[in-house]
Order: structure tokens, then C-alpha cells, then sequence
């Protein structure tokens, strides 16, 4: 399970350094007086900068599960401390809590920014 989660940092790692350099591309081209495509360039931009933010939080996310893992609490809900079911937990391995408090946890949270379901 571990291995499965330092995999999984490790692409998401990649996708995101890859996003960095497609967003630094754009920003250097926007520099460039040539460059006629403003509009869709300062989308792409937004995009990126959302798809990277979603990447950080998911490494907070993996980070977490990491010294959960440490303290022996992995695969434990954090709300209501039950088992998280294991088919849950390959689909998303670091999920702090089981699909029920996952669910109330977000209704919770609906005025606060959107992210990946914990
Ligand atoms: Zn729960």
C-alpha cells in the first residue's frame, strides 16, 4: 500500500512538473510581442494554475496518508474512526474517510473551493 501511494505521489509529481513547464512556456510566449493568442493563452493559464493547485493538494492528501500509515491509523475513517472499505481505498488511497463521511464531510464544505473527494 505504501509503495502504491509513493507511485502514485510520484506521477502526480511528474504531471504537475510537467504543467509547471507547459505554464512557464506560456508565460514566456505571452512575452513575446508576436504571440496573437492572448485570450486562449490567459484560459490555458487558468487551467494550469487549477490543475497545479489540485496536484498540491493531493500530494497534502498522500503526505497525510503517509503518516497515517506511520501512526498505524491508515485506512481508519477520521471522522467516525470505522474501517474505510478496501475497494474505496485502491481507488483512492488516500482517503481519509469513508465514503458516507466523505459525502457529509463535502455537503459540509460545499462554500469552500472544490477538490478532489477525501
Ligand atoms: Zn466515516
Amino acid at each position: 500500500m505504501k509503495r502504491h501511494l509513493q507511485r502514485r505521489r510520484q506521477q502526480i509529481l511528474e504531471t504537475s512538473r510537467r504543467a509547471d513547464d507547459e505554464l512557464d512556456g506560456l508565460r514566456s510566449a505571452e512575452r513575446d510581442p508576436e504571440f496573437e493568442e492572448g485570450a486562449q493563452n490567459e484560459h490555458a493559464q487558468y487551467t494550469l494554475a487549477a490543475l497545479t493547485d489540485v496536484h498540491r493538494r493531493e500530494i497534502a492528501a498522500i503526505d497525510a496518508a503517509f503518516d497515517r500509515i506511520e501512526t498505524g491509523e491508515y485506512g481508519a475513517c477520521l471522522d467516525c474512526e470505522r474501517e474505510i472499505d478496501p475497494k474505496r481505498l485502491h481507488a483512492l488511497p488516500y482517503a481519509l474517510r469513508c465514503a458516507d463521511c466523505a459525502t457529509r464531510h463535502e455537503r459540509g464544505m460545499v462554500t469552500e473551493t472544490a477538490g478532489p473527494s477525501l
